[in-house]
């Protein structure tokens, strides 16, 4: 059962410290959510623990099962089961969908131990058609021409095809129609099991009446300032987030 810990981290990007002593638990099993305004270092806090070098962090730790993360290079990240779904994910030009799915969930794999192409076929195939995915999306390059839409549906795919341990999920609804947010909820409700945990970073209560959360945190200023159950995203939806701000005595 995995179990990711992040104790007091603090990161920075160009001289500027966003993440601020953050500290957060997932284990196998749990969804938990982050909301927070814009800016409040959601998406930094994701780049940061999958080891995106534009970020550089200065004190804290992450752990996952006892290894400590940072010490770790992305692709050893990937391999001990973090996932994270972009919020923009990016075109990759002369890499089809296929070619990239196939070369990860290799080297998820490890050498010697590689997919054989049916189970691969079969796989996709199966997936694919649980987001209700065109076949011809599969022989498209990554993303490229991808709306909006189009693209967290493939995250989700990549996570799907991948089976990561802990997957985060980078508003993931942004940009969804409702059909398509339920698509993609059903996808992550499918993959929810005790062996994988969730952080799913969202704005929008919407999501999350698809995708129970076990908890809901509120990010702020770069640190986690107030976590509770679902009916914590169901206030911030009705109210926003100024009576927080209120009750810590938050000024921004
Ligand atoms: P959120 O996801 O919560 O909206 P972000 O993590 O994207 O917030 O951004 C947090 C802060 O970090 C913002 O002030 C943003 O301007 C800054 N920031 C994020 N990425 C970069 C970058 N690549 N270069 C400079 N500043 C950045
Ligand atoms: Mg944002
Ligand atoms: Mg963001």
């Amino acid at each position: 059962v995995p179990h990711l810990q992040i104790k007091n981290l603090r990161a920075k990007i160009e001289d500027k410290e966003i993440i601020k002593g953050l500290n957060l638990e997932i284990k196998g099993g749990e969804v938990h959510a982050i909301m927070g305004p814009n800016g409040t270092g959601k998406s930094t806090l994701a780049s940061t623990l999958m080891g995106h070098p534009k970020y550089e962090v200065t004190d804290g730790e992450v752990i996952l099962n006892g290894e400590d993360v940072l010490e770790m290079a992305v692709d050893e990240r990937a391999r001990a089961g973090l996932f994270l779904a972009m919020q923009y994910p990016s075109e990759i030009s002369g890499v089809t969908n296929t070619d990239f799915l196939r070369s990860a969930i290799n080297a998820r794999r490890g050498e010697g131990n590689e997919i054989s192409l049916m189970k691969f076929i079969r796989e996709l195939d199966k997936k694919m058609g649980a987001l209700e995915m065109d076949e011809a999306f599969a022989h498209r390059y990554l993303n490229e021409g991808f709306s909006g839409g189009e693209k967290k549906r493939n995250e989700i795919l990549q996570m799907m095809m991948l089976e990561p341990a802990i997957c985060i999920l980078d508003e993931i609804d942004s940009g969804l129609d409702i059909d398509a947010l339920k698509v993609v909820a059903n996808g992550v409700n499918a993959m929810r099991s005790a062996d994988r945990g969730f952080l799913i970073i969202t704005h929008y209560q919407r999501l999350l009446n698809y995708v129970k959360p076990d908890f809901v945190h509120v990010m702020m200023q770069g640190r986690i300032v107030k976590s509770g159950g679902p009916e914590l995203a169901e206030r911030l939806e009705a109210e926003g987030y100024d009576w927080i701000k209120e009750e810590l005595g938050i000024v921004d």
